[in-house]
């Protein structure tokens, strides 16, 4: 079938779109053309805006349009805990929980060595940096219960036990090989609770 420019261009773009396929694509972009132009604009103008506005804290590394994040920034929040996770996503899923009152550290990533993603890949001196600061004497693992996951928790561990630090990793309940991102609330949570000392 043929399409006008303007339309391929549009399908192009949904199809870059993670899970997207070429037919999702044409028909989220068909979807498009039956919006009247005010919500089409409204829809450009927050992608627009979600990108210049949304940018990395610079303690936790999360995403954040204030720096640093109203985590970060909480005067209720229980300094001497770091929740270290993967991905900024993983914040906003740990933040569902209600539970948790304390810090986060957002890695970026986690270790693997065939990827070629090492330490120094990830935002793991940036956690060293903060640690140094003082306040902090809980670091919760809460990486991913996979195989990177777990490597970057015994890294993790191993490289802050000396330092004086309890180093805990949630886990229990979790699925393995799942993805924190996508866990509930109540699995989280208990996951949380039922944190465990690293060996
Ligand atoms: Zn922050």
């Amino acid at each position: 079938m043929q399409h006008v420019a303007p339309l391929v261009k549009l399908i192009e773009h949904f199809r870059r779109l993670p899970g997207i396929g070429p037919k999702s694509a044409a028909r989220l972009a068909y979807h498009i053309l039956t919006l009247d132009s005010q919500q089409a604009e409204a829809f450009a103008q927050s992608i627009i805006e979600a990108k210049t506005k949304i940018g990395y804290c610079s303690q936790c590394f999360a995403l954040t349009d204030t720096d640093p994040c109203y985590i970060c920034k909480g005067e209720n929040r229980d300094r001497s805990l770091i929740c270290v996770v993967e991905e900024p996503q993983d914040v906003a899923a740990m933040e569902r929980t209600r539970e948790y009152k304390g810090l986060y550290h957002v890695l970026h990533g986690a270790l693997s060595p065939l990827d070629g993603v090492g330490p120094d890949q990830i935002r793991i001196k940036e956690l060293l940096t903060r640690i140094r600061l003082g306040s902090v004497t809980e670091i919760i693992l809460a990486t991913n219960p996979d195989v990177e996951g777990e490597a970057t928790a015994m890294y993790l561990s191993k490289l802050l036990k000396p330092l004086g630090l309890i180093v805990t990793r949630i886990g229990h309940g979790l699925p393995m090989g799942g993805e924190l991102e996508f866990a509930d609330e109540v699995t989280l949570s208990k996951a949380l609770e039922n944190r465990r000392e690293m060996e």
